[in-house]
């Protein structure tokens, strides 16, 4: 969850699906040996005995979906990671809980599922519930279609776009119910490849249709590497074009890339969302 140089960015639809994939090799038709959801609304649920089904993502939230040991009742283990959640995954080889005394105890800690083998800690986590496999669609009725998701619906994306027609481009995409899964350092990287300045609303953007598609495709490349590169190099240092980089010369014209807290976030977004980079010579 870690990222570079802006201290902690948020999430994004990219990060999730990675540790969504991650979680899924590890615990899929695992049987939980023991669960501790240190929620209010959840201190007292016992899933020991429970299958994990698999484990999803769908734009930024991650869906662990468990079976009961009849296989009659399904649950849904939902989690948003907002600014610093994490789960994190720790080897208990012999099912000796090793890392008890460290991560397990820290006050952050929200839910602990051991496995045979794993204990999978969910750290600060804000958002953290257990509904109905069934009801899941009460969460996520407000996403919009997830480039992720086979189901992606792009005509939906440009329809629910264009009905807001003076929105900033960026900020739309950044609106989880336009697009799901594009968060800020994507939201600026692919203004940064479409030429598209910041302050252009979706009303000035002839080919919006282009940046949405460019939208979809860099998430989709995005998640499929082990970490975020938008630029094709992988070095350190060398993966982004704009985001975080102000000051220092765009990677094709050269001129400093700029960054800008011109209320380019959605209504709602973090303060973070707010502040976009870009190229003062390729984007206009
Ligand atoms: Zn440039």
């Amino acid at each position: 969850m870690l990222d570079h140089r802006f201290g902690r960015a948020m999430p994004e639809g990219d990060t999730v699906a990675r540790l969504a994939r991650s979680l899924d090799a590890r615990l899929r038709d695992s049987v939980l040996l023991h669960t501790d959801f240190r929620v209010p609304a959840h201190a007292t649920a016992d899933l020991t005995g429970w299958q994990v089904h698999e484990v999803a993502a769908r734009g930024k939230h991650l869906l662990m979906r468990v079976v009961d040991p009849s296989g009659e009742r399904r649950l849904t283990i939902h989690s948003h990671l907002r600014m610093d959640g994490s789960w994190r995954v720790y080897a208990e080889p012999s099912g000796v809980p090793a890392a008890r005394g460290r991560a397990h105890t820290r006050a952050g800690v929200r839910a602990v599922l051991r496995t045979d083998g794993f204990a999978v800690v969910g750290e600060d986590i804000s958002e953290l519930r257990l509904l109905p496999t069934r009801e899941e669609h009460t969460l996520l009725s407000r996403l919009g279609p997830d480039p992720l998701h086979p189901d992606y619906n792009r005509d939906e994306v440009l329809r629910r776009l264009r009905a807001r027609p003076d929105a900033l481009l960026g900020t739309s995409l950044l609106d989880q119910s336009v697009m799901a899964g594009i968060g800020n350092v994507l939201r600026c990287e692919v203004l940064f490849l479409c030429g598209i300045h910041p302050r252009r609303t979706v009303a000035d953007t002839p080919d919006a249709d282009a940046v949405v598609d460019a939208a979809a495709e860099l998430l989709r490349t995005t998640a499929a590497l082990p970490w975020r590169v938008t630029t094709g190099d992988a070095r350190r240092g060398r993966d982004l074009w704009v985001y975080g980089r102000q000051r220092q010369p765009c990677r094709r014209c050269g001129a400093g890339i700029v960054r800008s807290t011109s209320g380019a976030g959605s209504p709602g977004a973090h303060d973070s969302e707010r502040i976009v980079f870009f190229c003062p010579g390729c984007q206009r």
